[in-house]
């Protein structure tokens, strides 16, 4: 039996953040009829198995984009709903059919957000065995879409940035917004040709339009690093990306962890705005 564990917390009244050992997060939310899990992990140990000690409802898979580190877990999951927004359907081809990316994530990430001796290994026993199929049908998703799990309802916001197709689900009951990578404690956005600014303006019209919807939500359930952090974040990221469009904020090349590139920061804002790694 391994001694490793998903982290369970119970962050709000029928919800958890399950953290799949320090490097991604999912989140489980819990209604009167079924329940939504939002995203999978990595797929490092069975996160299936642990959703099922929580609640035995039927359940729909969320998720708020494309990365595996985000869907890596689905396999776990057989039977289930997913639901995806269409435009990050790209990412699934260019999955590995087999453990390689689980293994780089942990020994890239694990060192740094697991410190410790032998946790490298430990994990990496994890792996599961037979190596699953990373293809898996799903259900597109936009904006608009409400997910009414009994008495509690999710409504999916299209949010681009950090993938084209990322989506936040806000849950008015918890007033929490399950923000994935598009806000946390520290944001990528890839590299464009010539260092050019379109992607940071697509995602500087993100923030307006999540902003402008503060009043429906208090806090982030975030993807990594943390798991709630106050809405006001999305304040810091806005400012932060309008000071890098008009010219007011500058930042630098930096390499740091696992991450290599442009980087500002601004309140409780970090981001990799031209990110090559
Ligand atoms: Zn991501």
């Amino acid at each position: 039996m391994s001694t490793y564990r998903h982290e369970v917390t119970e962050i709000a009244p029928k919800t958890w953040c399950i953290s799949e050992f320090k490097l991604v997060n999912a989140f489980l939310a819990e209604g009167n009829d079924r329940a939504a899990l939002i995203d999978t992990g990595c797929g490092i140990g069975n996160i299936g198995s642990i959703v099922r000690e929580l609640t035995d409802k039927p359940l729909v898979v969320l998720l708020t984009h494309g990365h595996a580190d985000h869907i890596g877990g689905i396999y776990t999951l057989p039977g289930c709903s997913v639901y995806m927004n269409s435009q990050d359907e790209g990412f699934l081809s260019g999955m590995p059919a087999d453990n390689s990316f689980r293994r780089f994530y942990i020994e890239t990430r694990g060192p740094i957000r697991f410190p410790g001796e032998g946790h490298v290994e430990g994990l990496l026993s994890l792996l599961p065995n037979p190596e699953p199929d990373p293809v898996f049908p799903f259900i597109p998703a936009e904006e608009g879409n409400v997910f009414d799990l009994g008495g509690r309802r999710l409504t999916a916001i299209h949010t681009p940035g950090h993938s084209p197709g990322s989506l936040c689900f806000l849950d008015d009951t918890t007033r929490i917004l399950f923000s994935g990578d598009t806000v946390n404690n520290s944001i990528i956005l890839m590299r464009q040709p010539n260092n050019n600014t379109s992607l940071i303006q697509q995602y500087h019209d993100t923030l307006e339009k999540m902003w402008a919807r503060s009043y429906d939500y208090d806090h982030l359930a975030i993807g990594h690093d943390g798991m709630l952090i106050p809405k006001e974040t999305v304040k810091d990221y806005l400012d932060l990306t309008e000071g890098l469009l008009n010219g007011t904020i500058t930042g630098a090349y930096e390499e740091s962890g696992f991450r290599k590139g442009d980087v500002a920061r601004l309140g409780r804002a970090e981001l990799w705005y031209q990110c090559d790694a």
